[in-house]
């Protein structure tokens, strides 16, 4: 039986009760050589009822327990835990499932000289600046589209049916955003920046095709210079929007 809130518990509770009083009536009236009469009726009544309810009581809430430790689970397996963003197994999942056919446009984003941060101040603040990022990150894209922390200090993002062009201006928007950003690190206040490669996946296109296109333009933004977007130079026209 399915039981995936108090409310079907509570309903299995009534109906497994209900069900079992039944059977017993039915039972009392074809076993006993008396059948159903004034006397029989009440014992064939109560009995179940006063093991049916907690039995089913103490299966429901075994049952809902396991529900829930299940969605616990499942958002383990897909979320990265420091984060709560996707992590890289459920980002490819995506397009495995309901993005299946979708274009749209794909970033790659990395933070800039990130070991250098961890070098000066350590591991821990390290972990606070990946957070932040991601708060703003989440705050100028989540509303668009999904994002993924692939690993360390790498992540991904894909806007469904967003071209090329009107994704370059929400990767700057979230790169300015990323630069603006000071975090308190104890005497100091630190500051990061991000560099964007930006590609366009096409409709049916397998996704690692797109996200190696805006991987290569990642490459550019870090040999430029760092802390800017660069486009996907072989980006195969998008359809008109
Ligand atoms: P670039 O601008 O070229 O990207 O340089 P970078 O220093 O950011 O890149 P690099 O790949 O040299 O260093 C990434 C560092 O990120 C190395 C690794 O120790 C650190 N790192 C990876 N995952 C985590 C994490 O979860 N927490 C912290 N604090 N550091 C991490
Ligand atoms: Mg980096
Ligand atoms: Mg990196």
């Amino acid at each position: 039986m399915r039981v995936r809130s108090e409310k079907e518990k509570w309903a299995q509770v009534v109906l497994v009760s209900a069900a079992s009083v039944l059977v017993s009536l039915v039972a009392t009236h074809f076993v006993s050589p008396a059948g159903l009469n004034w006397v029989s009726v009440w014992p064939a009544t109560l009995v179940p009822l006063m093991i049916a309810p907690f039995a089913s009581l103490w299966a429901g809430n075994m049952i809902l327990a396991l529900h829930r430790s299940n969605l616990r689970l499942e958002h383990l397996l897909l979320h990265d835990s420091m984060t709560g963003l996707l992590n890289r197994t459920a980002f490819f999942d995506l397009f495995e499932a309901r993005q299946q056919n979708v274009g749209g446009t794909v970033l790659m984003l990395d933070i800039d000289s990130f070991k250098s941060i961890n070098d000066t101040y350590g591991h821990q603040v390290g972990d606070s600046v990946i957070r932040l990022v991601t708060d703003v990150m989440s705050e100028t894209a989540r509303p668009f589209g999904e994002i993924a922390r692939l690993g360390g200090e790498e992540f991904a993002m894909f806007f469904p049916n967003l071209p090329v062009t009107k994704g370059r201006d929400v990767a700057e928007t979230i790169r300015c955003a990323i630069e603006k950003t000071a975090l308190d690190a104890g005497p100091d206040t630190i500051s990061c920046t991000i560099s964007i490669g930006v590609g366009y996946r096409h409709d049916n296109e397998p996704i690692d095709a797109a996200l190696n296109r805006a991987d290569k333009a990642l490459y550019r933004a870090k040999s430029k210079g760092r802390n800017r977007v660069e486009v996907s130079e072989t980006q195969p026209s998008e359809p008109a929007s």
